[in-house]
């Protein structure tokens, strides 16, 4: 991609309401736009971030046996009021509008009931189970608070994936694969290191339910920490049963605070109570089918990333999610504009990722965006460089700058 045909804009600043520090990166640096507070359009450099987080999910979804679909947002309010949850008190993020002939209709703020419902359509025999559908949608919730930035939207990305199993044996089972997959996800997002799984209050159905927390000085959750076991417990069932439960001491763990970036829970029956969901076993009796949920913010990801990789030039994006990999900064004149395009297209028919700044602008100013944009390598091509068969190459992230020969540059990009 050239910087001239990309469409964004960076900015010295951010709007003068935007107190989250990921929010204010993110739209200086170009990648979102603000309609509000909890409420963003992403960009095209956005929406390459967010779409290379959402591959990464979809990869490990789907390499433990996820069917992605995708469901509606509009929601009729039977199935909700099936489970209890239509009522206002009980789901308290719940937007809600109305069809022109006059019936209410709500806006998801997530997925069990339609999908349950859906799910009795397809679902009659043990010969249909186990199944594991999944989405990435847009949410909405008209949560109380909304300071930050992409961490808690109003309408925010989503992955949720629905277990339906036989037996709570086999759903057992599914719950420790997800479990691991989630550890692949968080890795590789560059998370791995500072995400605990963490222990968390399980509904009816289930002793625990399991948060993956990511530690961070912004985050809204406390999460008491066992570095040694890679565990931990949220506060809020953090009592003398679970440590026993566990195995671990109070003096063994550090209280930090951590934001939820997914979870796995055990939902048993109470949705398929709720709905009727049933299946007719081998044995030609009939039974309740057994679920679970899991969710991932892919938005609330990007914006802890962005605040957590960052420094006072920008972002500084893990490769694995960085919009692009080379900044490709052109300084000079005739020389160093065949020179620079035909690196752009060398590079490119490589399959490496490019964002070649092409613009007639200072060299200071593109190093700026370079930097800002938190590209994980700069490279530069320069009529003097040239002249000494030279590219100079600099990491984001504070490494040195590098005088390298073509062949040395390709090695590394390599
Ligand atoms: P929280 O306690 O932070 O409000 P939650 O328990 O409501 O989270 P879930 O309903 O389980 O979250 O949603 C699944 C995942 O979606 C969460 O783990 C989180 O990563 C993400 N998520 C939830 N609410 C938001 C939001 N308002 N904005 C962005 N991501 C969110
Ligand atoms: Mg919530």
């Amino acid at each position: 991609m050239r910087v001239s045909k990309l469409f964004t804009k960076t900015s010295k600043t951010a709007p003068a309401d935007e107190v989250a520090k990921n929010a204010q990166l993110l739209i200086r640096a170009g990648y979102i736009h603000k309609e509000m507070a909890g409420v963003y359009d992403y960009l095209p450099l956005g929406k390459i971030v967010l779409n290379k987080i959402i591959d990464i999910i979809r990869e490990e979804m789907n390499a433990i046996g996820g069917n992605e679909l995708s469901l509606t947002a509009l929601q009729q309010k039977d199935a909700w009021e099936a489970s209890g949850r239509w009522n206002d008190q009980v789901m308290d993020v719940w937007f809600k509008t109305k069809l022109a002939s006059g019936s209410e209709l709500g806006l998801a703020p997530t997925h069990e009931e339609p999908l349950t419902k859906l799910m009795k359509s397809f679902i009659s025999s043990y010969k249909d189970l186990p199944v594991y559908p999944y989405q990435f949608q847009i949410k909405f919730r008209n949560e109380l608070r909304s300071k930050s930035g992409l961490m808690r939207g109003r309408e925010f990305w989503m992955k949720d994936l629905y277990s339906f199993s036989r037996t709570q044996e086999e759903h057992d089972q599914f719950y420790e694969t997800i479990s691991l997959a989630y550890d692949r996800v968080y890795d590789r997002l560059g998370l791995g290191d500072i995400t605990y799984k963490t222990f968390a209050s399980g509904g009816s159905f289930a002793k625990y339910s399991h948060e993956f927390q990511t530690l961070s000085p912004v985050g809204e959750d406390k999460i008491y920490v066992h570095e040694a076991k890679k565990i931990a417990i949220n506060e809020e069932v953090y009592n003398d049963e679970v440590l026993a439960d566990l195995g671990v001491t109070r003096d063994e763990l550090t209280e930090r605070t951590a934001v939820e970036v997914g979870n796995i829970f055990t939902l048993g029956t109470k949705f398929s109570d709720a709905l009727d969901l049933n299946y007719t076993d081998e044995d030609g009796t009939s039974k309740r089918v057994v679920m679970g949920s899991y969710g991932i913010g892919p938005s609330r990801v990007m914006g802890l990333i962005a605040e957590h990789f960052s420094d006072d030039k920008g972002l500084v994006w893990p490769e694995n999610v960085a919009p692009f990999r080379v900044y490709l900064v052109r300084i000079g004149g005739e020389q160093a504009v065949a020179h620079a395009d035909a690196l752009y297209d060398e590079l490119s028919a490589k399959g490496i990722e490019v964002l070649y700044d092409d613009r007639d602008e200072r060299p200071g100013a593109k190093f700026a965006d370079a930097e800002l944009m938190g590209i994980p390598y700069r490279v530069t091509v320069s009529d003097r460089l040239i002249e000494a068969g030279q590219y100079e190459f600099t990491p984001r992230t504070g490494g040195e700058t590098t005088l390298l020969t073509r062949d040395e540059l390709l090695d590394k990009l390599n």
